[in-house]
């Protein structure tokens, strides 16, 4: 048990979210992996018990909980060795919906969104030209009298097949016309609904773990003037705080599989007899788990941190970051010590290691890859020289 738990009202939370994942065991998600299928009834049950209005407000017929308890909420879904990729993104754009979405959006889609009959599940921002280098997307929305039109691509937009809502990421004054380097940009609450054929293609990419991820391409999508959420060209600080949000509930994830790995090599150390001796017994088995866990520990801390300082209204860059790089990192480090303990085994499906570690390694790219967090940190923390994007060096 860690402090984290002791807060009654979360270990209620990890409770409750410890009861539906045990209807989806490994055998589940290891089918759906072979077939690349979306996990509807895991996202079926989830909103079934309310966990995916978990943010809404509860005038919105959610529960009014905070970033930490959607942390908590992600994380004890990758203990228990699901994977909360297939619906996670509900929560971590709720941040953009509610902090400036207006009061007609949120009365018009959060209801929806709390008891299932809408789902918010895409989040379009990276294009295959500009990658990490977000201010030069090149999707436009131009204005058209009482509408925008959309023109552009997305690519790794996750989950687009199975959501009817986009918060989408685009360009509405040329950059060279915008007032400073970060304005031009806005963002929408598109719509998808008759859509897909209609102005919008979307095309699955197949990955080496089931994701759900797709290319997204918009050819003249005419969506109604209010889609736009807050002030158009302010787009690019309202997607920032959004990636805070995002950073800091996809650490939670990280944890949570960490979690999951340390428990599996362990038990696996305790029971796998090799020279007449459990393998556990050694300190070649036992260290590399004792130093994951140790790292796991110092990045759970920064975690929630991170989400303490988020549901007090700040926008913690710094720590949502670190929270990110840090938590990815003692994932990575559990899968590896996890696979390694399991020896042959690791490798053999049946028992989900192989399947985690796939899905664990995707956190060192996505949704913000560790070289760019080293950037942001260096440069915001230690002052040293931007080394990217416009003004480096
Ligand atoms: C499965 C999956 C799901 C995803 N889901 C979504 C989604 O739902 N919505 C969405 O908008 N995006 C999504 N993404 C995109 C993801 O956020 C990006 O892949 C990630 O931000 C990295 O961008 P990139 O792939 O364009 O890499 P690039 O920006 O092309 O970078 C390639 C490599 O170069 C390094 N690099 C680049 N510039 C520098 C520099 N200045 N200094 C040092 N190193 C540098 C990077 O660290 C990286 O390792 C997803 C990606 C994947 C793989």
């Amino acid at each position: 048990m860690t402090a984290f738990d002791l807060n009654a009202e979360h270990a209620e939370l990890r409770a409750g979210v410890a009861r539906v994942c045990a209807e989806f065991p490994g055998s589940y998600w290891r089918d759906l992996d072979s077939r690349r299928a979306y996990p509807d009834d895991f996202v079926q049950a989830l909103i079934r018990e309310g966990w995916l209005a978990a943010m809404i407000p509860e005038e919105y017929g959610g529960s009014g909980l905070t970033l930490t308890a959607g942390a908590v909420i992600l994380e004890e879904i990758h203990r228990q060795g699901c994977n909360a990729a297939a619906c996670h993104a509900q929560m971590y754009t709720m941040g953009t919906v509610l902090r400036h979405g207006s009061a007609e959006q949120k009365a018009r889609y959060l209801p929806g969104i709390a008891d299932g009959s809408l789902r918010l599940q895409a989040f379009g921002v990276t294009e295959p030209t500009s990658g990490t280098d977000t201010l030069s997307l090149k999707t436009t929305a131009r204005r058209e009298g009482d509408e925008w039109v959309i023109n552009g691509q997305k690519i790794w937009t996750s989950r687009a097949e199975h959501s009817d809502l986009m918060v989408l990421l685009a360009r509405t004054t040329p950059r060279e016309e915008a007032k400073s380097r970060t304005d031009g940009l806005s963002v929408f609450l598109v719509d998808m609904r008759g859509k897909v054929g209609n102005g919008i293609d979307i095309r699955p990419i197949r990955t080496m773990m089931n994701h759900a991820t797709t290319e997204v391409f918009f050819d003249n999508l005419r969506i109604p003037a209010d889609a736009l959420v807050g002030e158009e060209g302010k787009g690019f600080r309202y997607i920032l705080s959004g990636m805070n949000s995002e950073r800091i509930l996809i650490a939670a994830e990280c944890i949570g599989d960490a979690k999951w790995f340390l428990k599996k090599g362990s038990d696996y150390a305790k029971e796998r007899v090799v020279f007449g001796a459990p393998i556990g017994r050694n300190q070649g088995v036992q260290f590399p788990l004792a130093r994951a866990h140790a790292h796991m520990m110092a990045s759970e801390a920064i975690v929630y941190r991170a989400a303490a300082l988020y549901d007090a209204g700040h926008n913690p860059g710094v720590e949502a970051n670190t929270a990110k790089m840090l938590a990815a990192d003692a994932s990575w480090e559990a899968a590896e010590a996890c696979l390694q303990t399991h020896g042959g085994f690791g490798f053999a499906e049946e028992y989900d290691v192989e399947r985690k570690f796939r899905e664990a390694r995707l956190y060192q790219v996505a949704p913000i890859s560790t070289n760019l967090i080293l950037c942001y940190i260096a440069e915001q923390v230690l002052g040293l020289p931007k080394s990217y994007g416009e003004g480096r060096g």
